[in-house]
């Protein structure tokens, strides 16, 4: 354990930053029950990566103002994280690194994973990134799809609670002899199932 991270960063490790945005935390319009609550342990994941000289990414939502997402245009969502608003921006308490990597995702159709219509596997195949540590809002929508899709790009993945606690692991380097994946509890289950429902409810 190490720095509210499941285990020690190395090099070809990365940390993905998912939508630790402004409407995502208190005061905000889609504001989750956890709260800023989850912003110590993220800036403790980020200076560890940042003392090893490894690299962060942030995902943020970045939706124009009548995104399909939305309830006025018959999605199942409150107007969010409107490219350049308030809302948008991310927490002004995360300790963001100047050259961390900004991935803005949903700016057209919608998208939970921070692979989906981004640049981000390009990016760190580029940089040469293997594993994943996978962090921030909301555990249930962005940031198990994120996880899902890093898992089929093969990437080695492990989702950091906000307690440090990993709710999913499934490491699957190609040629890896990583160590089984672990069987989802029932937390991951319950994610699984939200995500899914929300997914094919949310069609651009
Ligand atoms: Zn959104």
């Amino acid at each position: 354990m190490s720095a509210n991270l499941p285990v020690t960063p190395r090099h070809g490790d990365v940390l993905i930053l998912v939508d630790v945005q402004g409407d995502f935390l208190p005061s905000g319009s889609l504001a989750g029950p956890q709260g800023d609550a989850v912003l110590p342990p993220l800036n403790r994941a980020i200076a560890a990566m940042q003392a090893r000289g490894l690299p962060v990414f942030a995902t943020r939502d970045w939706h124009p103002a009548d995104h399909c997402s939305f309830q006025a245009q018959g999605g199942p969502w409150p107007p969010h994280c409107v490219a350049v608003s308030r809302g948008a921006a991310f927490a002004t308490a995360l300790n963001l690194p100047p050259d961390a990597g900004i991935i803005s995702k949903a700016t057209r159709a919608d998208a939970y994973s921070g692979f989906q219509g981004t640049e981000l596997d390009r990016l760190l195949r580029e940089r040469g990134v293997k594993r994943l540590f996978v962090v921030g809002l909301a555990t249930d929508y962005c940031v198990l799809n994120t996880v899902q899709d890093a898992l089929k790009l093969h990437y080695q993945t492990l989702v950091a609670s906000k307690a440090a606690r990993t709710v999913l692991a499934a490491p699957a380097a190609r040629g890896a002899s990583a160590p089984k994946a672990r069987p989802p509890g029932r937390d991951a289950s319950r994610y699984t199932a939200t995500a899914r429902a929300a997914c094919s409810a949310t069609t651009c």
